[in-house]
């Protein structure tokens, strides 16, 4: 046998997981295919059986969608990935493949929108319950488990607030009582952070932002050890939010690119959070890449830099901060994050505008604050759409 080199990530984003049909194409094809032909009788029924590895019909498997179910893998270091429709049904595929009636979950209490109503409102009909409790606060993950907790779930660095969860610490605690450890890296993804390596069970991911990168198409995924992810498979190949081969197709071209986007997209939120700290009309930046994040030295033991959601404050309120907003001719405004194109949202009156007043308030999430999702225009000319509209505030 030869030796197999171990591949660093940027050469895995362009190469991992390719297979060539006899054509020998050099991009990845588009097989957009619902089923697959066998050569007999005897070898359907093998594959039905699944005696005989192969395709059979494309919700449970298509060659494309393998191929980026690979890529991501490899980035991930998990040993295997499954796809999903979009981020949700990864979520979704996650909880109903490892959670069943009277289960427990202690999730953190910033997660994503959907995440939260999925919990509270959907899997919640189904008698799984869930606790949420202090993304930053490993104590009281601790205080709040039960006999019946099965899964402990977060995402880090938090929306909008950029606050971390520590998964060595919270890993160590969950892994104490058998309880599995899943963790949306969608903000980071595996180029700036692996929570496999620091002791994570499984990552969802929402291939949707940065992985396609350029607002094209839906994806999701769910990574791990085979043993974990195989319940997840067996969920999907039954109920069917499986992911298409042609959004599959334009995921792994994502992937191509990824590093280098987020890296100068991560670059380019520095440059601005910068900028946003010493302008006098920004009250307060959340950026984990700055040294005045409360969680600046916890950031860097488990991501590679800051990433590219830069959140401020302005000197005001929702009038202040609609002006900045309403003066941006370059910025997107738009929830969606992980383009190549800068989006600005107030979330307050979006993202979180079903969330009462009070639990906003307590939630840290401000009148006045705003979320950039940075992307790949020149900083000078992101800085320059901002001070349009910071500029009249405080005349
Ligand atoms: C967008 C998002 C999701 C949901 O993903 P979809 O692809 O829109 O279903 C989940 N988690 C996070 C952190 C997200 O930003």
């Amino acid at each position: 046998m030869d030796d197999q080199p171990v591949y660093r990530p940027q050469t895995l984003a362009v190469r991992a997981g390719q297979t060539r049909s006899q054509f020998g194409e050099h991009a990845e094809a588009l097989y957009l295919t619902s089923s697959f032909v066998f050569g007999s009788a005897a070898q359907a029924a093998r594959r039905f059986s699944g005696e005989e590895e192969g395709n059979v019909y494309a919700r449970f498997s298509n060659p494309t969608v393998t191929m980026f179910e690979e890529r991501l893998a490899a980035l991930e270091g998990a040993e295997d990935c499954v796809a999903t429709a979009s981020g949700m049904s990864a979520i979704m595929a996650l909880c109903l493949a490892h959670l069943k009636q009277g289960d427990h979950i202690v999730a953190s209490n910033s997660l994503f929108g959907a995440t939260v109503q999925l919990f509270s409102n959907i899997l919640s009909r189904t008698g799984i319950s869930t606790s949420f409790v202090s993304h930053t606060d490993p104590a009281a993950w601790e205080a709040a488990i039960r006999p019946e907790t099965k899964l402990f779930f977060l995402e880090t660095p938090s929306n909008p607030l950029t606050e971390i969860a520590d998964i060595r610490a919270l890993s160590a605690i969950a892994h104490a009582r058998g309880i599995l450890v899943a963790v949306d890296n969608c903000f980071c993804t595996p180029i700036l952070q692996r929570p496999l390596e620091l002791g994570a069970d499984l990552v969802v991911h929402s291939a949707t932002k940065y992985i396609d990168g350029q607002g094209r198409v839906l994806g999701g995924a769910v990574c791990g050890p085979k043993k974990l992810t195989e319940e997840v498979f067996k969920y999907l190949r039954t109920a069917g939010p499986t992911l298409s081969a042609f959004n599959a197709w334009v995921l792994l071209k994502g992937l191509e690119t990824l590093a280098i986007r987020i890296e100068a997209q991560s670059a380019n939120a520095l440059r601005l959070a910068t900028w946003l700290e010493s302008h006098p009309q920004v009250a307060r930046v959340y950026y984990p890449g700055l040294s005045s994040h409360p969680q600046h030295a916890l950031a860097q033991t488990q991501q590679q830099s800051g990433g590219a959601i830069v959140s401020f404050e302005v000197r005001g309120a929702r009038e202040q901060a609609w002006t900045v907003v309403d003066h941006c001719r370059l910025l997107s405004i738009t929830a969606n994050l992980g383009d190549t194109k800068t989006t600005i949202t107030h979330p307050a009156s979006t993202t979180h505008g079903r969330i009462s007043p009070e639990a906003r308030a307590a939630a840290g999430i401000g009148e006045g604050l705003l979320r950039v999702a940075v992307g790949l225009e020149a900083v000078e000319d992101l800085q320059a759409d901002l001070e349009r509209g910071l500029s009249l505030i405080g005349r």
